[in-house]
C-alpha cells in the first residue's frame, strides 16, 4: 500500500488539479526526499515550469513539465498526495495518515507545490519512504526501463499465451510471491495478489508451472477484475493498518474469520514468504 489503484488515483488527482498550470512555488521541507538524477537541479528549478500531464507506469508517477527537470514520484509504503484547488475542493489519496481532512501543510508534509491559479499539491509521508526524482526528459525512458517492470494486468500485450509462457518459465515458484514480483507483472501488491488468487480460485502456493490453460485464463481475468473493482473507489481504504471492506472490496484480504462471499467458508490467514496472506480454503484448495 499504496498499490496500483491507489497510485492511479493519485495520478488522476494531480492531473485534474494541476495539468496545464504553471508552478509558482516549490517548497521541500525534507531535502532527502529528493534524488537528482544526472542533473544538479534542485526542486526550485521547477518554478516556472508548466505541468503537461501526469503519467503512471506501475507504481511510478511521472509529472511531465514543458521543460526539464521532470519529476518521478514513488509513494512507497506511506506516501500521501493531496490537491486543493482555489474553490476549496480537496482530493486526497495514498496513506491514511494524516487524516484526509487534516489541515495542510502538516508536520509530515515534505513537499508543497503552488500553481499559478493558487492550486496546492502536497506530499505527506509520515515514515519517509517516498522518493521524488528530478530527471531530464531525455533519460526518463531509460530510468523506467531499468526498473525491469513486467507488463501491467491491463496491458493488451499480457495475453493468456504470454502469461502461460511466463508461468512456465518460473514453473517452480509459488503463485503469490510470483504475482508480487514486479518484473513478472507490474502493479500487484499484497492486497491485490490475495484478491486475484481468490477471484481465480487458486491457492497462493500453487506452483506457477502447475496451472492448466483454464486456470491461466482465469488468473489473467482475475488480475484485471480486482483492479477494475478497486479503481472506482480509489483503491483500498486502510484503517488501523488494515483494509476496510467497501462495496464488497476487498473480498478476501484482511477478512480473517469472516465468511467467503462466494461460498460462505471462513476466510483464513497465514504468512507466506513473509507476507500476511488471506484465502478461502474451499474456493482455493491447497495443492497436493
Ligand atoms: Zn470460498
Amino acid at each position: 500500500m499504496p498499490e496500483l489503484p491507489e497510485v492511479e488515483t493519485v495520478r488522476g488527482i494531480i492531473e485534474r488539479a494541476a495539468a496545464g498550470k504553471q508552478v509558482v512555488g516549490a517548497v521541500c521541507a525534507r531535502p532527502k526526499l529528493i534524488e537528482a538524477i544526472d542533473t544538479e537541479l534542485g526542486i526550485e528549478r521547477i518554478v516556472g515550469s508548466r505541468l503537461l500531464a501526469v503519467e503512471r507506469r506501475a507504481k511510478w508517477l511521472t509529472l511531465r513539465f514543458d521543460r526539464d527537470p521532470q519529476i518521478i514520484l514513488h509513494l512507497r509504503m506511506t506516501g500521501q498526495v493531496a490537491a486543493i484547488t482555489p474553490d476549496g475542493a480537496r482530493e486526497v489519496a495514498g496513506h491514511p495518515v494524516p487524516a484526509y481532512d487534516a489541515p495542510l501543510p502538516a508536520t509530515t508534509t515534505h513537499l508543497t507545490l503552488t500553481f499559478d491559479d493558487g492550486t496546492l499539491v502536497y506530499l505527506q509521508d509520515p515514515r519517509h519512504f517516498a522518493r521524488l526524482s528530478l530527471i531530464p526528459a531525455a533519460i526518463l525512458g531509460d530510468y523506467l526501463a531499468e526498473r525491469n517492470l513486467g507488463p501491467e494486468p491491463f496491458d493488451p500485450a499480457l495475453t493468456t499465451e504470454r502469461l502461460a509462457a511466463g508461468l512456465a518459465a518460473r514453473g517452480r515458484l509459488k503463485l503469490k510471491p510470483l504475482l508480487l514480483d514486479q518484473s513478472f507483472v507490474a502493479g500487484l501488491g499484497n492486497i491485490y495478489a490475495d484478491e486475484a488468487l481468490h477471484h481465480a480460485r487458486l491457492h497462493p502456493e500453487r506452483r506457477a508451472g502447475s496451472l492448466d490453460a483454464a486456470e491461466t485464463a482465469r488468473l489473467r481475468v482475475a488480475m484485471r477484475a480486482v483492479l477494475e473493482e478497486a479503481l472506482p473507489i480509489g483503491g483500498a481504504r486502510i484503517h488501523h493498518g488494515k483494509a476496510t471492506q467497501i462495496n464488497g472490496f476487498p473480498r478476501v484480504h484482511a477478512r480473517k474469520g469472516e465468511a467467503c462471499d462466494r461460498c460462505g467458508t471462513t476466510i483464513e490467514k497465514y504468512t507466506l514468504a513473509g507476507r500476511g496472506t488471506y484465502l478461502c480454503p474451499r474456493c482455493q484448495p491447497a495443492p497436493e
